[in-house]
């Protein structure tokens, strides 16, 4: 029986899965290497239960009730009675390996590990840990408390009954789990991060403006969102690895990263997480950056 999640990384993703798994009744530990992003986690999901209820979609006693549940935590020590740990840390294998190192030793011989990592291969991750059976892909949208999908994913030596029991938890946060093989990026990420690409491409060749394109994308073709303002959102580091996985794991230069992409995250505009991306967040409202 699962009780209490850990999460390691408490940014965007990590305080989305904190306050869902928190309002769905489990005790939950957050853990970040920095401070400041525990900080501003803590603030964030407080700011989110209280915008769920202004929207009368909880009360006031749930959303206090999910706020007592969750303590975040400064080291990863903290987790040897935690019943899962879901790692939701930067999209860098090599951050990844280092916190499996690090969390291993740690976590009881009977905790399950799960990876939110958009692109990653699961049954790689899985090896860099003392229990690939006990290790599977959890994959969450953006914005958590608002998607409706998890996206599930075995690793080869992943066990039935780790499977049965992180289904079961998305079960029990009103999510659809969708099943998904262990190949670079999976289902999600392997169909959209190709379209944002291309929109950067598009960008790039000088075809459109970033207006234009977002433009084009949300009234042409009914996408609630345009694909730069898409990819700011996702985070811009974070299209990058995905395109970078996609383009080594699948050999194909059809997946090349756009050198403007490339550009943008060796610039550190990472997106809305940094306050400019293709956009310029510091204002009112959103003014494209060219
Ligand atoms: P983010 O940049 O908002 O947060 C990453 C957090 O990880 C940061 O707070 C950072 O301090 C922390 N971190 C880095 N190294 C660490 C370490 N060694 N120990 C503990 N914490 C560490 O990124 P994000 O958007 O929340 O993405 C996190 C994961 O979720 C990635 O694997 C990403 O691919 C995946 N994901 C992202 C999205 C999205 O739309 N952004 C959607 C689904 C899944």
């Amino acid at each position: 029986m699962i009780q209490t999640i850990g999460i390691i990384g408490a940014g965007q993703m990590g305080n989305g899965i904190a306050h869902v798994c928190a309002l769905a009744g489990y005790d939950i530990l957050l853990y970040d290497s920095s401070g400041d992003q525990r900080d501003r986690a803590m603030a964030t999901i407080h700011g989110n239960l209280k915008r769920q209820v202004a929207r009368r979609k909880i009360d006031e006693d749930e959303m206090n009730a999910a706020l007592a549940r969750i303590r975040d935590v400064d080291s990863l020590d903290a987790f040897a009675n935690v019943d899962l740990a879901v790692e939701a840390a930067t999209e860098d294998e090599q951050v990844k390996r280092q916190i499996f190192t690090e969390l291993c030793p740690v976590l009881s011989e009977t905790a399950l590990i799960a990876t939110n990592s958009s692109s990653i291969s699961i049954t790689r991750l899985a090896a860099a840990t003392d229990r690939p059976e006990k290790f599977m892909g959890m994959h969450f949208m953006n914005p958590v408390p608002a998607m409706e999908l998890v996206e599930l994913i075995r690793g080869i030596a992943t066990e039935q009954t780790t499977f049965d029991a992180i289904r079961e938890i998305v079960v029990k946060l009103n999510k659809t789990p969708a099943n998904a093989e262990d190949f670079p990026a999976f289902i999600v990420n392997r169909i959209l991060l190709p379209m944002i690409n291309e929109a950067i491409y598009t960008l790039y060749e000088g075809v459109g403006s970033v207006e234009a394109i977002d433009t084009s994308m949300r009234l042409g073709a009914h996408h609630p969102m345009g694909p730069l303002q898409l990819a700011d959102f996702i985070g811009l580091d974070t299209c990058l690895s995905i395109m970078q996985v996609l383009y080594e794991g699948l050999a194909d230069s059809k997946y090349r990263p756009c050198p403007l992409l490339v550009k943008y995250v060796e610039a550190g505009w990472l997106g809305r997480k940094t306050g400019r991306g293709f956009y310029d967040y510091s204002g009112d409202t959103p003014t494209p950056t060219r």
